[in-house]
């Protein structure tokens, strides 16, 4: 199955209606396959040539209502802004420096003892999607901590 047809089926179990815009942003998300801020994502859609860019707000709806349909993950990434990306099923997350900028991808594994911790301790039920961790990596750490 494809992804896209994945996300079809999920919104089709849920009722969801798939009106052209949001079917827009979905290819969007899908033809790229990577983090995309809002303004990437309506820069996609004007490579199409049969459409036109989106309004900016309409675009940020479609990605919120994909966020709580737990398609899409919205990651705070400092300097490059909110982006968004579908949720697959190798998920990943990022450690970001402050200083250089530069990212380091990490494994989802690292976050299922807090999920279990959270899950046994306080009954909660932690959404960790695609998480960003800012701190400084080896190069710009201070030496001496
Ligand atoms: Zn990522
Ligand atoms: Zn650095």
């Amino acid at each position: 199955m494809s992804e896209y047809d994945r996300i079809l089926q999920v919104l089709r179990q849920r009722g969801e209606r798939i009106t052209i815009q949001r079917r827009l942003v979905i290819d969007a998300l899908i033809d790229t396959q990577t983090h995309m801020t809002i303004n990437d994502v309506n820069e996609h859609i004007q490579t199409r040539q049969d459409t036109h860019a989106l309004a900016e707000p309409t675009v940020y709806r479609i990605l919120q209502w994909l966020k709580e349909l737990e398609l899409v993950s919205q990651t705070d990434m400092a300097e490059t802004g909110i982006v968004y990306q579908i949720i697959g099923s190798e998920k990943h997350h990022h450690l970001v420096c402050l200083n250089c900028g530069k990212t380091i991808d990490v494994s989802d594994d690292l976050f299922d003892s807090i999920r279990h911790q959270l899950a046994t301790e306080h009954g909660f039920h932690a959404r960790i999607d695609h998480m960003a961790i800012y701190g400084y990596c080896s190069d710009c750490a201070p030496e001496n901590e």
